[in-house]
């Protein structure tokens, strides 16, 4: 093998693990440590941790925590009706009621404590019934004939708590609470056999029927259904419930304004960063960058003979590589074209990257999936290539639009090359 093309395997070699990264036991710690920072696993830990130092707080602050806990349920449920996302607002507003009954006296037969008590038994068997219930739809609006259905449905529950307290009947209370199994799998809390059984149910199911497009606000319901198992274990600490409930509450609020952050800046299907962004991203380039647009190879044929859906699959695989892709930063431009930017990195540079990136298109390999039930066909294994054209801005004074106009004029000559390279 002549030396000069050793050289260049090894270059492209250390290249392709600096694009590449293997899973290595420190990117598994790094990818642990951002699931901790960025979904609700993270806020529960930092709450849990929290409430143990509680105590160090000012005591005007703690006796301040119940008010703070019903303004943010009512922002929450406030911004929820705004936005029109139903299931957020439904589980707020079924939160702000919790709350509401468990600390406000209601006139019973049955003695204060005893009352209170009997409604923070029946709450703790309901709520994860209705985390589970409320997180199993999709958005479906809070006015419409569902959300109408919904609001009796709350209003009959709340109705069916306080039946039980003004009934006075102590042994219904005693029915909730009583055990129900031999064994214990949690000997010293106050929640109720029968709604562990509740909370366990919602959680694994929670967990086993996440799907594609519900992935998101499911995990944020089980960061909720975890901090409300918090807040009713702990809830012989006057704080907990509304601590806990804050928690749950802002998790919520988080969780909607994600939600609309990735429809603003995110582009639904392949989940890359969105024309949008790439503009305000343009914005912030220096003098000195590489603008490289990548196109699909023959799509409209690939569309034709497989099928759209199967083009979209594509897409998405050349989305989840791209997400992958260490050198730049990758977006979808619109159709089946993509951009990347290498702010600071000149043409000679950003090439072995974009050489990489197009080997690593063109090996990924995808399963042919049959008919809208999605069954995979015999093992039909199918990749597509991609051509790649790249200019940079050379320290000129050269507004980014240009050097897209640029990099376009390379995509045609890669074109016109055969397809499947890189072009400058
Ligand atoms: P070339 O190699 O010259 O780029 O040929 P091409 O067929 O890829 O180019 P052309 O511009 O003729 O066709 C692009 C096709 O991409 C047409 C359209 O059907 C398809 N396409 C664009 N957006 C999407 C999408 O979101 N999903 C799917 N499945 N197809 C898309
Ligand atoms: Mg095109
Ligand atoms: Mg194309």
């Amino acid at each position: 093998m002549p030396r000069a093309y050793k050289k260049r395997v090894r270059k492209n070699d250390k290249v392709n693990k600096a694009i590449w990264p293997q899973i290595n036991s420190s990117t598994v710690a790094a990818r642990i440590l951002s699931a901790i920072r960025t979904t609700p696993l993270g806020i529960i830990l930092i709450a849990g941790i929290a409430f143990f130092h509680l105590d160090d707080l000012p005591g005007s602050f703690l006796s301040a925590i119940p008010t703070i806990s019903y303004m943010i349920l009512l922002f929450g449920i406030a911004i929820t009706s705004c936005f029109n996302r139903s299931r957020a607002f439904f589980i707020l507003l079924i939160l702000f009621l919790s709350q509401l009954g468990m600390s406000i006296p209601i006139p019973t037969h049955l003695d204060h404590v005893f009352a209170l008590h009997g409604i923070y038994l029946t709450v703790s068997l309901l709520l994860p019934l209705n985390l589970l219930f409320f997180a199993s739809w999709s958005e479906r609006g809070i006015l419409s004939s569902w959300g109408k259905r919904c609001f009796l449905f709350i209003f009959l529950q709340v109705v069916f708590v306080m039946g039980l307290v003004l009934s006075g009947d102590r042994e219904l209370f005693n029915e909730i609470g009583k055990k129900l199994f031999a064994f214990s799998f949690m000997p010293e809390t106050p929640i109720p056999d029968a709604a562990l059984a509740a909370f366990l149910l919602s959680g694994i199911l929670l967990l086993a029927k996440r799907r594609r497009n519900n992935i998101h606000f499911r995990t944020t319901i089980l960061g909720v259904l975890a901090a409300v198992a918090f807040a009713h274990h702990f809830h012989a600490a006057q704080i907990a419930i509304p601590f806990f409930y804050t928690v749950a509450g802002l998790m919520i609020i988080v969780s909607v304004i994600q939600d609309y952050y990735a429809k603003a800046y995110l582009d639904e299907l392949t989940g890359l960063p969105s024309r949008r962004s790439l503009n305000e991203d343009m914005l912030k380039l220096g003098s000195h960058y590489t603008i490289a647009m990548v196109d699909v190879d023959f799509f409209k044929k690939f569309n034709d003979t497989y099928g759209h859906d199967a083009g979209d699959d594509v897409l998405r695989l050349i989305g989840k590589v791209m997400k992958n892709f260490k050198g730049g930063k990758t977006f979808r431009y619109g159709g089946e074209e993509f951009t990347v930017l290498f702010p600071g990195k000149s043409l000679s540079e950003a090439i072995p990257y974009l050489e990489a990136l197009r080997e690593e298109i063109a090996k990924s390999k995808f399963v042919l999936r049959q008919d809208s039930k999605r069954k995979k066909d015999t093992n039909k294994k199918l990749s597509v290539t991609v051509s790649i054209g790249a200019a940079d801005s050379n320290h000129k004074e050269i507004s980014p639009d240009e050097v897209i106009k640029l990099a376009d004029k390379a995509l045609y000559r890669a074109k016109e090359n055969g397809r499947n390279c890189v072009s400058q």
